[in-house]
């Protein structure tokens, strides 16, 4: 009684201190309907909220693979693949995403997310260096410090500041690895790839580019020694992956905790990502038209020209920044308002998504919307 009223006393100061910050975050129960629709509170909304970029979590022949593998391989993987041996479905699934990526080999996780705390600690220890892109994904600082290693933030796509700390502080440290995004995943815009790998070469340092809003969307320019990503955006489905050399993928086999640890993927999912995969490789008007819908919205608003699918409005404020997502929930679309920490303090925005899934009309009408409610603040 006493242990509990204190932890129910700390968890009420929390979630106090929260919602004064208007930082509090509530899950709203919300069906996804097909067609970028979403049903909430009894009424069907055009979701601008979603990283299904392709359109295909609903696409008949994804779910008719994924029920197949159900159907045929039960529910669960049932225990670790180091444990049960490895599924064909996997298998073929790996094999696909490394020649999607021109890489030797690939290996499956559970999600992105565990792939980049398996994959940044089985790299670097309490004597490595790894530098991290300022607005990273929370999974790959998290990774870095899993791993021990020292972590610096290098500022945002500057590639100047990165090489300075590389000169800096490598000499100090066993092996360096940098960590980037191919597409950031709250801002759009894209990382200097060759700009870095260069930067990288001249300091012995390894590069991970995390493509987790890149794949099947956009993914053109050059490629780094350690790909990862996720199934669970473009490819509608659910799991993360790494695609790297042989070796490297071999050594993940065996020290990943993240993929060690824990039980392999459902067959269904990787049976779904699957068929992704080769509908988005087989369907290029199809992998064009979220970038294509996104620059007719940054037109319309007089934004800069998008460089992906996730087009950002910055605010500022988390309190106007939720109040302009009601605004748009109230004329029917769902945008969603990100607001710190999983943004730096004081730069919550409204986040639009958009998919080959929206029309036209849509994309129009949003930017109607949009430009009423942040013109009327
Ligand atoms: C979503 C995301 C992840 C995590 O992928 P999940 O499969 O959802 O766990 C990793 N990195 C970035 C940049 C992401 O946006």
């Amino acid at each position: 009684m006493s242990d509990s009223s204190s932890l129910d006393a700390f968890a009420q100061e929390c979630l106090a201190d929260l919602d004064a910050k208007a930082l509090r975050r509530r899950l709203v129960p919300t069906a996804r309907g097909p067609a970028a629709t979403a049903r909430r509170d009894g009424r069907d909304l055009v979701s601008f909220s979603c990283n299904d970029y392709l359109g295909l979590a609903n696409d008949p022949r994804v779910i008719a693979a994924g029920q197949e593998a159900l159907a045929r391989y039960g529910a669960g993987a049932g225990a670790s693949r180091l444990v049960t041996g490895n599924h064909p479905v996997i298998a073929a699934l790996e094999a696909r995403l490394a020649a999607h990526k021109g890489k030797d080999a690939a290996l499956v996780f559970g999600s992105g997310y565990l792939a980049n705390l398996g994959i940044v600690s089985a790299l670097a220890s309490a004597k490595d260096l790894v530098l991290v892109d300022a607005l990273g994904h929370s999974c790959l600082f998290a990774g870095a410090q899993l791993a021990g290693a020292t972590m610096l933030r290098f500022r945002h796509n500057d590639v100047d500041h990165l090489r300075a700390q590389l000169a800096a502080r490598r000499g100090r440290f066993e092996r360096a690895l940098i960590l980037t995004e191919r597409v950031f995943s709250m801002d759009g815009d894209r990382a200097p790839l060759d700009a870095i790998l260069a930067v990288a070469a001249e300091h012995d340092a390894w590069t991970l580019v995390d493509d987790a809003h890149g794949l099947g969307v956009v993914e053109a320019g050059a490629r780094a020694p350690l790909e990862m990503g996720t199934l669970s955006k473009s490819l509608g489905s659910y799991g993360g992956y790494l695609c790297a050399s042989r070796a490297v993928v071999d050594l993940m086999t065996s020290r990943a905790r993240s993929f060690v640890y824990t039980t392999g993927l459902p067959p269904a999912s990787a049976a779904a990502a699957l068929r992704a995969l080769e509908i988005a490789e087989a369907e290029p008007e199809r992998a064009a038209r979220p970038l294509a819908l996104a620059r007719r919205f940054t037109a319309r608003l007089g934004l800069p020209p998008a460089e992906s699918p996730i087009v950002p409005i910055l605010v500022g404020d988390a309190q106007t920044t939720l109040a302009h997502s009601a605004s748009l929930e109230a004329r029917g679309f769902l945008v969603v308002a990100i607001r710190p920490p999983t943004v730096p303090a004081g730069t919550a925005r409204l986040r639009v998504a958009f998919s080959s899934a929206h029309e036209e009309a849509q994309v129009d009408a949003l930017a109607e919307a949009v430009a009423g409610v942040v013109e009327r603040a």
